[in-house]
């Protein structure tokens, strides 16, 4: 193997270590930041997921509220609990674990959520905040993606990109992203006619599809960095990406594991996020000016 590795487990400690000195001046203050975490049956990678922000969370020293609700509830309970949690003064980030069973809508669900409180990013809020360049929470994956490579010092202005997949919380926000950065941007995704021929041309490969394997070392142009945020469960239990680890890390300069790469750091830029929005919604209001 050639490549290095881009620790994003070791990456995501040292940002919950830099998150907690936050979250202690804003204790001092009499504010503890507070991530209210719901989760709707009992899907079992969801309740992997919750354990894994809900420990983060301790490790920041934000206090995690977890809330359950059965897999039949009715969409209208859901809703009543996020209003009520909008309406809370001591609950500063809201998440709804993802998927949710079948029957509820979740871009209402989403939308429901006061874009001060959606520490995931997911509402149209930020997303347009992002096109218009003007990010207010970033959601957490891509946000992930881009801080792993900024904090290995991998430039991301002038190269050129392809993200392959382009799902509303991972793809899309992430090229933007990455446009923002001077990044020359590809998006493929499940109707792009030659897969290969664009991530051979990049300089930065970023790989989200939820397809095992998808990307191999010959896909790969040498010396580039490939970013693997896929999370796929083989039959014999296994987690693999989306990429062929040791297909591409024979040939690229650095790449990301999985498990350890990109699922830390999103956990650990939802914690940032969540002490963003604390710090936000208990900032000192802005002193009146008299203009008589
Ligand atoms: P999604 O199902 O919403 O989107 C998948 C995307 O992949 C689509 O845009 C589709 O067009 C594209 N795609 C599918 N097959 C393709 C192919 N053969 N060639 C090119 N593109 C193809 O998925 P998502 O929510 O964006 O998640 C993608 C993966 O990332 C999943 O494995 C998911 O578990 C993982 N994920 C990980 C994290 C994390 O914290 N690391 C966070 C979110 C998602």
């Amino acid at each position: 193997m050639k490549a290095v590795i881009l620790d994003g487990a070791a990456t995501a400690r040292a940002i919950l270590g830099e998150t907690a000195h936050r979250v202690r001046a804003l204790e001092a203050r009499g504010v503890v930041p507070a991530l209210a975490v719901i989760v709707a049956g009992d899907n079992p990678a969801s309740q992997l997921y919750v354990r894994n922000k809900t420990r983060a969370c301790a490790e920041a020293g934000v206090r995690g509220e977890r809330i359950a609700l059965a897999a039949d509830a009715d969409p209208s309970e859901l809703l009543a609990i996020i209003a009520a949690l909008n309406a809370d003064p001591r609950i500063h980030g809201i998440l709804v674990q993802l998927p949710l069973p079948p029957h509820h809508d979740v871009g209402a669900v989403i939308e429901a959520i006061a874009p001060g409180k959606d520490v995931d990013g997911f509402g149209t809020a930020h997303l347009g905040g992002l096109v218009a360049g003007r990010p207010h929470l970033a959601p957490c994956t891509p946000a992930g993606v881009i801080e792993l490579l900024d904090r290995y010092g991998i430039p991301i202005d002038g190269r050129d990109v392809a993200v392959v997949g382009r799902s509303n919380i991972v793809g899309k926000p992430l090229a933007m992203m990455m446009v923002a950065r001077g990044a020359t941007v590809t998006v493929c995704h499940s109707r792009t006619a030659s897969l290969a021929a664009h991530t051979r041309r990049a300089d930065i490969v970023v790989v989200a599809t939820g397809r095992p394997q998808l990307v191999t070392g010959d896909m790969i142009r040498p010396g580039a960095v490939v970013v693997d945020v896929g999370i796929n469960r083989l039959p014999d239990g296994r987690i693999v990406g989306d990429v062929d680890f040791a297909g591409a890390a024979a040939v690229a300069s650095h790449i990301t594991p999985v498990p350890g790469g990109i699922g830390p750091m999103t956990v650990a830029m939802l914690i940032a996020n969540t002490v963003t929005a604390a710090e936000r919604a208990s900032a000192p209001a802005a002193a009146s000016v008299s203009l008589a």
